[in-house]
């Protein structure tokens, strides 16, 4: 339940670093962004694509060569990391070993001047909200992974920031535990009605956790939407390979068709065209996500393309198919029946629900899925 409220605004930030070597990096080249009031947003992205580089400028630790962010409205230009209302949580948790559970999650509030009565009350009470009320007197090493990660959250928690920042937070948890950890996250969040940044290289956590995603490449936001969104209407070729398995086709549109190396034309629907204002000639790349074709036999009317099974893995619930086109390139299909006899070799019809192929404007040539 968002408001309106802009509580971190991100303008046109630029920062480059030398590199030992004589040459430049751009980690952040022009990123807008602004965050909402008890928003989670994650920056997804490939490794080295700026996320750190973004969150570190938020909190301080680094600056930018360009552009400004501000909290709450003002400036954070002169302001020092320690004056920021802002707080960060690494993959590391870096605790203090020979400080208590509470004694670390105090400490921020110790230096801040705050009383020992109230410092002792707010620690409990962040440890309360973690779910790790009776290990206030244990030190960090008689605690497993989990409950660490959980106690640097305590920490960061307690002085009540505008906002948090979270770093790869879980990516040191194992599965299991990661996905509990996510819930979790997601409840405290709730609670604290404070907004989050997160960064993950998980677009699965990606998808689960945040109200928004801002999809990174090279220093740019490429992306910036809901889940839903991004998974449907993906706004570029890296965005659509870059969240979920997706299959991409470029080509000249004629007559609500694609016009591309396949061997079939592909329907495409003329609702969607009219909309984007795509006209005959142009050309556009479009996306079909693997769940959205369906088999069919090879002369079947339905069949929108032929191809051959080259590849079924088994995935517990479904099937997923390798397949080649008549061009050579590959499609990958999912199959949700998986008493579907299915045999590599096998020729087969694929088809679709035009709707459900999205279009992007613009061409590269056609690569395989
Ligand atoms: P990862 O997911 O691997 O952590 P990232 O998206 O967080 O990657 P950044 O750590 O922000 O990426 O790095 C962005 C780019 O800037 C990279 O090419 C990186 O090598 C470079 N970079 C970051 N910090 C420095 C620095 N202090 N000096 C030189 N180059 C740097």
């Amino acid at each position: 339940n968002t408001t309106n409220d802009v509580v971190l605004s991100i303008q046109c930030a630029h920062r480059s670093f030398k590199t030992p070597e004589g040459g430049q990096v751009h980690a952040l080249r022009g990123v807008d962004l602004d965050i909402f009031e008890n928003e989670f947003v994650t920056l997804l992205g490939p490794s080295g694509c700026g996320k750190t580089t973004l969150l570190r400028c938020i909190s301080g630790f680094e600056r930018l060569d360009s552009g400004d962010i501000a909290i709450g409205g003002e400036s954070m230009a002169r302001r020092p990391a320690h004056k920021r209302p802002v707080n960060t949580v690494f993959q590391s948790y870096a605790l203090f070993p020979h400080m208590t559970v509470l004694q670390n999650i105090g400490y921020g509030l110790e230096a801040a001047g705050v009383g020992r009565r109230e410092r002792i009350a707010r620690s409990e009470e962040a440890l309360e909200m973690v779910g790790l009320g009776d290990m206030g007197q244990r030190r960090p090493e008689q605690l497993s992974g989990g409950q660490q990660q959980r106690v640097a959250l305590a920490r960061a928690i307690v002085n009540r920031p505008r906002l948090l920042l979270l770093d790869e937070p879980l990516s040191a948890l194992d599965r299991n535990l990661r996905q509990q950890m996510q819930i979790e996250l997601k409840r405290l969040q709730h609670e604290l009605g404070i907004a989050f940044v997160f960064v993950t290289h998980d677009q699965e956590e990606a998808l689960t956790m945040s109200d928004r995603i801002a999809i990174f490449n090279g220093g740019r936001i490429e992306q910036l939407a809901s889940p839903r969104e991004i998974y449907d209407h993906p706004a570029s070729e890296f965005v659509a390979r870059f969240i979920g398995e997706s299959n991409l086709f470029s080509g000249k549109i004629a007559d609500a068709t694609l016009i591309s190396s396949t061997g079939n034309p592909l329907p495409l629907c003329s609702k969607q065209l009219d909309l984007r204002n795509f006209d005959n000639g142009r050309q556009v790349t479009a996306v079909i996500r693997p769940e959205h074709l369906h088999l069919c036999a090879p002369e079947a009317p339905q069949a929108q393309l032929n191809a051959r099974i080259t590849e079924v893995i088994f995935l517990g619930t479904e099937y997923q198919l390798i397949c080649t086109l008549n061009d050579q390139s590959l499609i990958k299909v999912r199959v949700t029946d998986v008493n579907t006899p299915l045999s590599v070799g096998q020729n087969i019809g694929l088809s679709y629900a035009p709707e459900q192929l999205h279009l992007i404007a613009g061409s590269t040539p056609l690569r395989g899925a």
